[in-house]
């Protein structure tokens, strides 16, 4: 009897290896119901800080690309257990950034237009984004916060609605460090785990993905006129990421191909 409850114990606090879209081996310590809890709390949480967009073209638009991005059976070629309804929101701030967060939410701060200029290029950062999501990285960023005894109680404290702290620190674990001050960068295996399934998920959903490269050519020269871009500081480039997202044109531009015989065609149209 005793055991048992110990057995259940070590269980509960070494949380289980899995296996990454792209074979990497991941260490989780929440399930993903946990995970779905802490996006939707930290997604209530960022809509109370900061102001949602009441332009009605550029919501659209954004929506546009979201919904083609989000189509169950595109996401569920990548990651058969999805079954989010994803939900999207525009910030009018000048923030170049964008999030998505398990349970499936999508911010983007109207500011990310500066450097995502087409809907192409738009489609591969959220694309990017939810493909943190579907490999699961929030999981790993807040079970390492765990593992180095960020606090055991992390996850009740957060759920409880007390403790700003610990909640600050999940909310960076999910890849919103620039909202809430605290710097915990994405891995470059993730940004790159991330960049190889939004190439996948925006072509299969009918977007250019050759406008992936534009995208992170864009995202250089914004930081390039002084302050680096919000979306930089939680999604570090590195000099390969351009080789390798060109190195993999070939084959996403086969799903692209694909896409558009079968008529995923999105036409989301830019505001003036
Ligand atoms: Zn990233």
């Amino acid at each position: 009897m005793k055991h048992g409850i110990v057995a259940l114990m070590l269980l509960g606090l070494s949380g289980c290896l899995a296996t990454s879209p792209t074979g990497r081996n991941q260490l989780m310590m929440f399930s993903a119901e946990q995970m779905r809890q802490l996006g939707s709390e930290s997604f209530a949480q960022i809509k109370q800080q900061e102001p949602i967009s009441q332009d009605a073209a550029v919501v659209a638009y954004v929506q546009c690309v979201a919904d083609a991005l989000t189509q169950p059976s595109l996401l569920q070629a990548i990651d058969p257990s999805q079954q989010e309804r994803w939900q999207l929101v525009v910030f009018e701030s000048d923030q170049v950034n964008a999030f998505a967060l398990p349970g499936g939410y999508i911010g983007v701060y109207r500011g990310l237009l500066k450097a995502a200029q087409t809907p192409d290029q738009l489609a591969a950062v959220i694309g990017h984004e939810i493909g943190h999501v579907l490999a699961n990285h929030g999981n790993e960023q807040v079970s390492r916060g765990q593992a180095t005894n960020v606090g055991l109680q992390m996850i009740d404290v957060a759920l409880g609605a007390s403790g700003t702290g610990n909640r600050e620190m999940i909310m960076a674990g999910l890849g919103l460090g620039a909202q809430v001050g605290i710097m915990l960068p994405f891995g470059r295996q993730q940004e790159s785990e991330s960049d190889v399934i939004g190439l996948e998920l925006m072509a299969r959903a009918g977007f250019d993905p050759a406008a992936a490269i534009a995208l992170w050519q864009n995202m250089a020269q914004v930081s390039g006129g002084g302050g680096q871009p919000e979306f930089l500081s939680t999604h570090p480039s590195h000099s390969n990421r351009i080789a390798e997202l060109s190195r993999r044109q070939a084959e996403a531009q086969q799903w692209y191909q694909q896409a558009q015989q079968q008529g995923q065609r999105p036409n989301c149209k830019v505001p003036n």
